[in-house]
């Protein structure tokens, strides 16, 4: 009736009345018992075409990554290995989003234990395959091994499954979540029923072979008690057991094959683009002239233009949103989702693969608008869990369109004034310096031995608001004694607005200026109350040949208050007046994501508003602070747009500061102090906005009051 191939294919039902195996004998497991030599024969060819699909996508993802720009920079393997252990290993960036962060570890740990557990199996089974041992006589697994690699496939087998089960939970009560994709019901039910049936077919396995009962085995063995309370003996568990193993063969293999061509490829690409990011947060990668030349542009002009890195990192985005829901730009109804931008990418770079390639990146792709709607905050860097930066995409494509000079209006102008003048407000460079009139601040010329250099910045040079921050920076100092001094009228912007804008070349040329002076008056260490000035001068300016010690007047002045060099007051001053006022804190996003600096800032708020009980003083919270602030709308160059105030990116945090119920809100960097204030005037509340140099400058003693000009 049977041909001997089907014969054997089939020998389990065949068999299916013959004799149990003796119980008994050395805990151990069959590996490939039950199954006839036909049936792995078939299960070996059907592995060679799931790796051969498999291995096919993933060459037809690589042909696609290597159309971008080859990456000149090498990778150090130890920071690789560290990278890789603490990002892709133990899921670091993971955390942060609840339960949703526990469903991915679980069914990445799960997983990754699995797979471990069936190699070792695969090996098991070359092995004695080599030496010709029956599937009833193990190598190595049995004994102390078998029963930790048992307990251990069991627990991790349920996290795999828990987590799997979260996630298909969470698709179905929040479809939106993570994109719309059906595929991902079908690959989440495919390894929920992977894992099931791996669990049945042990306990069949344990009922067909009748090795004893291990409790090692403890899921298993409850699936074995549950068959033989239904009913199912010895014989009609290798038929059971035959038939689930095929299900499960094919459901494995298919998934392998499918991986790179579903959301799955994430793992793949992920586990390679997390350990290659060594960018900090708040670097950027220069141009330079030779590149021009070579390539005949700036910035990214279409899709091959991106580097390699870059196009292999959109294959590693799982479209979960977290960019999108940390970005002010999108809060704000802006024409920017981060997330979108990555995938609106992606889909690109998979029709210029395929040939289809009419559309254009700049315009069909990627709207202009939707370029210029970034603020640079870095928000959408530090929440991917992928190490995918969207920023960096727009920053590419910002340079591009600066260079095909698109930009136009009022932040195009605010380019050709820093060009011109120096300064982003247009006005005269000799006027720099008065905002000091009447404080005897001293330059480098006049104290060519001071020990740091306070950078003040365009926006306290010249905007008549912002002027008191450098006016009560620098009567902290003096009242603490510092040796310091500034550049005055030699000191020019910083470029850092422009190179986040774009303008490369203009950033280029201002700090090459600035990197000049610098070296002149042989500067070493710079304090900067501006985050952007500070960031630029500690991250931009390296890749310039300016290296120096930079810190933010915040971090100076808790040095100074610790050390007891500032003479605060806690009667008679304003600040007393303002003693019992309630104060929340904004972090700037340069300050604190990028920085890193948080604490310090706090506690010179508590200082300036307790005074002798500052340590009892509680600043009020905003939900969003410290590394995960809000953005105030002002970075990237958004600062030079001229969007109504109510259009504006950070409305919200206005908002948020202001439910906190303060009298004021702190902030210690001058694009918060404007846009802030702008949106508390918009709202009409009689909330200030101060930064914390004002607010510590009204604890000092009377005689040292500014009685300067404004
Ligand atoms: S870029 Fe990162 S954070 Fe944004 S959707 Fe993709 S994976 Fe998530
Ligand atoms: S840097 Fe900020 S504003 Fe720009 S895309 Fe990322 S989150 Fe949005």
């Amino acid at each position: 009736m049977f041909c001997d191939f089907c014969r054997g294919l089939l020998a389990p039902i065949l068999l299916a009345e013959s004799e149990p195996l003796a119980a008994g004998g050395p805990l151990m497991r069959e590996v490939f018992g039950n199954i006839p030599p036909a049936s792995k024969l078939v299960f070996y060819l059907l592995a060679l075409v799931s790796l051969a699909t498999f291995g096919y996508g993933i060459y037809r993802r690589v042909r696609l990554w290597r159309m971008g720009r080859p990456v000149a920079d090498r990778l150090e393997i130890a920071a690789v290995v560290n990278r890789w252990l603490r990002d892709v290993l133990f899921q670091r960036r993971i955390w942060g989003r609840g339960l949703a962060s526990l469903a991915h570890v679980l069914l990445f740990g799960g997983f990754v234990v699995l797979l471990i557990g069936t190699t070792l199996i695969a090996v098991e089974h070359i092995l004695a395959g080599a030496v010709g041992r029956p599937a009833s006589d193990p190598i190595f697994h049995k004994g102390l091994y078998y029963a930790i690699y048992e307990v251990t496939l069991d627990a991790f087998g349920i996290f795999f499954l828990v987590g799997c089960t979260m996630f298909l939970v969470r698709r179905v009560r929040n479809p939106g979540s993570i994109g719309r994709n059906s595929t991902d019901y079908v690959v989440l039910v495919t390894l929920i029923v992977i894992g099931v049936t791996g669990y049945l077919l042990e306990g069949l396995r344990i009922i067909h072979a009748a090795t004893p009962s291990p409790g090692v085995s403890f899921v298993g063995l409850l699936c074995a008690r549950m068959f033989e309370a239904a009913g199912i003996d010895r014989a009609a568990a290798g038929l059971w057991h035959w038939s689930l193993w095929w299900l499960h063969a094919i459901l494995a293999l298919g998934f392998i094959a499918a991986m790179p061509y579903t959301r799955l490829l994430h793992a793949l690409a992920g586990t390679l683009n997390l350990p290659a990011q060594t960018k900090q947060l708040g670097k950027l990668v220069p141009v330079t002239m030779e590149e021009v030349e070579e390539t005949g542009l700036v910035g990214v002009g279409s899709l091959t233009d991106f580097s390699r890195r870059e196009l292999m990192a959109l294959d590693a985005c799982v479209s979960c949103g977290r960019c999108e829901d940390a970005c002010p730009a999108f809060e704000a109804g802006k024409p920017l989702s981060p997330r979108d931008v990555v995938q609106d990418l992606r889909g690109h770079m998979t029709l210029v693969g395929a040939g289809a390639n009419g559309a254009s990146l700049h315009g069909d792709v990627i709207e202009a608008e939707t370029i210029w709607s970034c603020t640079t905050c870095t928000a959408c860097i530090d929440v991917c869990p992928l190490g995918i930066r969207p920023m960096d995409y727009l920053t590419d494509m910002r340079r591009y369109l600066i260079g095909e000079g698109s930009l136009r209006g009022a932040p195009a102008n605010s380019l050709q004034k820093s060009q011109r003048v120096g300064n982003p407000w247009g006005l005269p460079p000799e006027e720099r310096f008065d905002w000091a009139e009447g404080l005897e601040v001293p330059t480098v010329a006049e104290r060519p031995d001071f020990e740091v250099l306070y950078w003040v910045g365009c926006a306290a040079s010249y905007d008549r608001r912002v002027r008191n921050i450098a006016r009560s920076v620098v009567r902290l100092l003096q009242a603490a004694e510092v040796n310091f001094a500034v550049l005055g009228n030699e000191e020019r912007c910083t470029g850092e607005s422009a190179r986040r804008m774009g303008d490369e070349f203009l950033f280029q040329e201002l700090a090459m200026q600035n990197v000049e002076t610098l070296a002149q008056h042989n500067v070493r260490k710079i304090v900067a109350h501006c985050p952007h000035c500070l960031n630029s001068l500690r991250h931009d300016y390296p890749q310039m040949g300016g290296n120096f010690e930079v810190i933010h007047h915040s971090q100076l002045l808790r040095e100074l208050v610790d050390a007891g060099r500032l003479p605060l007051v806690d009667e008679g001053t304003p600040a007393d007046a303002a003693a019992r006022e309630a104060v929340t804190f904004h972090d700037p996003c340069y300050l604190a994501r990028v920085g890193g600096t948080t604490e310090e800032p706090r506690e010179l708020v508590q200082l300036a508003v307790g005074g002798a009980n500052a340590n009892a003083t509680t600043i009020t919270e905003m939900p969003r602070n410290r590394r995960q602030t809000a953005c105030c709308g002002g970075g990237g160059g958004r600062m030079w747009f001229d969007d109504a105030v109510d259009e504006r990116v950070g409305q919200s945090r206005v908002a948020e500061a202001l439910a906190t119920g303060a009298d004021t809100v702190a902030v210690s960097c001058p694009f918060c102090l404007i846009m802030l204030s702008d949106g508390v005037k918009a709202q009409d509340a009689q909330t200030q906005v101060r930064d914390i140099a004002e607010m510590l400058a009204d604890r000092l003693p009377q005689e040292t009051s500014d009685t300067g000009a404004k």
